[in-house]
């Protein structure tokens, strides 16, 4: 897979197709969306939503969570926010999401089928890894969005101003339905 993709890279270059993608850095929209890392919102939530190369930062993880009010999400959110210009956030949860049905037992089971020994597992719960918290799932999208939301108002260092929405996404036909406006 990998050689397809380099060669198609190569190919895309010599033929300029970058050209219709040219864009700045600040976000048009003065927008920043959180949302799935699920395969198939890639073209589906920009298309559906109007969204065009340069228009919004797009902010990707496993089940559109903060999983740790000072962790990647958020680092990235105050960059958007502070230095490039955007005022609004839009958490964008979907239906089907995969996330829904995890947790730490299931995902430390699985690793330990793929080698990782259980010694290993406990030494890193000794050493202070929350695996419970770090791996948890959501009951449901809905109560999620609504989770990550309110992270994200009551963040001490996210400014008042900046307006933050939650939404749910439809999976296969792209309609947005509204959870916290
Ligand atoms: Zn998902």
């Amino acid at each position: 897979m990998r050689e397809e993709i380099l060669a198609y890279n190569k190919q895309f270059v010599a033929n300029k197709e970058y050209e219709k993608y040219r864009a700045g850095k600040y976000p048009e929209k003065k927008l920043a969306i959180l949302s799935c890392m699920d395969t198939r919102l890639t073209e589906l939530l920009p298309a559906a939503l109007g969204i065009k190369n340069g228009d919004a930062k797009i902010i990707k993880n496993a089940g559109a969570v903060v999983t740790h009010p000072f962790g990647s999400v958020v680092r990235s959110l105050l960059v958007a926010i502070v230095e490039l210009g955007v005022e609004e956030v839009m958490v964008i949860g979907h239906t089907d999401c995969g996330v829904q049905h995890i947790d730490a037992d299931l995902i430390l089971g699985h690793l330990q089928q793929r080698g990782i020994s259980m010694e290993q597992i406990e030494m890193l719960k000794y050493a202070g890894v929350d695996f419970e918290k770090w791996l948890c799932g959501f009951n449901t999208i809905r109560e999620s969005v609504e989770d990550t939301v309110r992270t994200l108002r009551e963040h001490p260092l996210i400014p008042k101003d900046v307006t933050i929405t939650g939404y749910i996404m439809d999976t296969e036909t792209g309609e947005l339905y509204p959870v916290v406006e």
